[in-house]
C-alpha cells in the first residue's frame, strides 16, 4: 500500500497513522532477527514500518530492499525503504530502482544521506544527485510513492531553519508526498517548524519522528550527530539518574511516550517511533497512546 494513501484515508477519518523505523541487519543483526523483530511489530498494528539504507563501509544497503519486501509480503505491513543518494551514480540508481521493484517495494524515502569522510560541500555538489530533491523525480517517475526527511530544527548543515523549510519546499515541488521529522525533544521545536512549513506552501503530512534516550552517551552523539537541542527536563533527568542506567533508560521511555501523547493531541499527521528494532519501545508508544485514547 502506498503511504500517501495511507495518509490520505487517516485524514479522512481524524486519525493520525503510527509507522516505525527498524535498521536493516549489519553485523551481528541478522535477517533472522529482523524477521523476529517484524513479527513482534505486527501484533502492534504500524500502519507502516521504514527501512533505514546503510550506503558504503560497513553497511549492508542490499538489505533494505529485502526487509521491506518481508514486512509487507510476509507480514501484511506496508513498508517504506530509505534510499540515499549521494554515492549513486545514474547507472547505480537504475539498478537500485529494478532491484526494489523486483522485491516489490512500493514506497522509498529518498535521502541524500550523509557525505562520505573526507567530502566536502563542493566536492558533494559535483555528486550526480548532490541533494534529496534530485532523487525524488527519478523514483516518482519509477512509480513509487516517494517521501523525505524534514528537519524540525533544520539540518545541521544548514545556516538556518528558515533555509532548511525552503528546502524542505523543494523536495515537495520535486514529488515527495509525505515527510518523517529527523527525531526532537522538544515538541515546541515541532510545533513551530509546522507553522513555518505551513507558511511555505507545505501540503504533504509531516510525520513526527521521535526517538527515546537509552543513555547518557546517546543522547550526546545524537545532539552532536542531529542538532537536536536538549529541553531542561531532559537535562534534569539525565542527572537524576545518573548513576542508574536502567532508570534512565525508563525516563528515555517514559519521555517520549508523553511526547507522543504531547504531539497526537495537537492534531499531528503522524507518529513516526525510531524503535532501533527494540519492539519494547514501539510497544511502549503504543501503549501511551491507547492509555491516551489516542489510538484504539
Ligand atoms: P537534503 O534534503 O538533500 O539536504 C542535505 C543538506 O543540503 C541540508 O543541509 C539541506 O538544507 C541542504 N540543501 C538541500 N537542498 C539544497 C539546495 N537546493 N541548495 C543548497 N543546499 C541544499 N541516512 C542514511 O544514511 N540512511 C538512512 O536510512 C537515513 N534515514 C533517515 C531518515 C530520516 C527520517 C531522517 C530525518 C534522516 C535520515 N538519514 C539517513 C540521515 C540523512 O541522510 C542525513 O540527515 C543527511 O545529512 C541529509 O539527508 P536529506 O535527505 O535530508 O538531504
Amino acid at each position: 500500500m502506498k503511504v500517501a494513501d495511507i495518509f490520505s484515508s487517516a485524514k479522512a477519518t481524524g486519525a493520525q497513522p503510527i509507522s516505525f523505523e527498524m535498521f536493516p541487519p549489519k553485523g551481528e543483526l541478522t535477517l533472522e532477527h529482523a524477521r523476529e523483530v517484524a513479527e513482534q511489530f505486527q501484533d502492534l498494528h504500524p500502519d507502516f514500518v521504514s527501512v533505514t539504507y546503510s550506503a558504503g563501509g560497513s553497511g549492508n544497503s542490499g538489505a533494505t530492499a529485502k526487509i521491506a519486501s518481508m514486512l509487507t509480503h510476509d507480514f501484511d505491513i506496508a513498508s517504506v525503504a530509505h534510499l540515499t543518494c549521494i554515492s549513486l551514480t545514474h547507472d547505480e540508481l537504475q539498478r537500485k530502482i529494478d532491484e526494489m521493484r523486483q522485491a516489490g517495494v512500493e514506497n522509498v524515502l529518498a535521502l541524500r544521506g550523509d557525505l562520505p569522510q573526507g567530502t566536502n560541500a563542493s566536492d558533494a555538489a559535483r555528486a550526480e544527485y548532490p541533494y534529496a530533491k534530485d532523487l525524488i523525480p527519478a523514483l516518482v517517475d519509477a512509480g513509487f510513492c516517494v517521501g523525505a526527511a524534514a528537519y524540525p530544527e533544520g539540518h545541521i548543515t544548514c545556516e538556518n531553519l528558515e533555509l532548511s523549510v525552503e528546502h524542505l519546499k523543494q523536495k515537495q515541488d520535486a514529488g515527495a508526498s509525505f515527510f518523517v521529522t529527523q527525531l526532537f525533544f522538544d515538541n515546541e521545536c515541532f510545533f513551530r517548524f509546522r507553522e513555518m512549513a505551513d507558511r511555505a506552501g507545505i501540503t504533504v503530512p509531516i510525520t513526527a519522528g521521535i526517538m527515546p534516550f537509552m543513555s547518557k552517551a546517546q543522547i550526546q552523539r545524537m545532539v552532536f550527530m542531529c542538532g537536536a537541542s536538549l529541553p531542561s527536563p531532559i537535562i534534569k533527568l539525565l542527572a537524576r539518574y545518573e548513576d542508574d542506567p536502567k532508570a534512565l533508560r525508563q525516563a528515555g521511555i517514559d519521555y517520549a511516550c508523553q511526547q507522543f501523547v504531547g504531539l497526537s493531541k495537537e492534531g499531528v499527521d503522524g507518529l513516526h517511533v525510531y524503535t532501533m528494532n527494540r519492539p519494547d519501545i514501539a510497544q511502549a508508544a503504543v501503549q501511551a497512546l491507547r492509555d491516551a485514547g489516542a489510538i484504539a
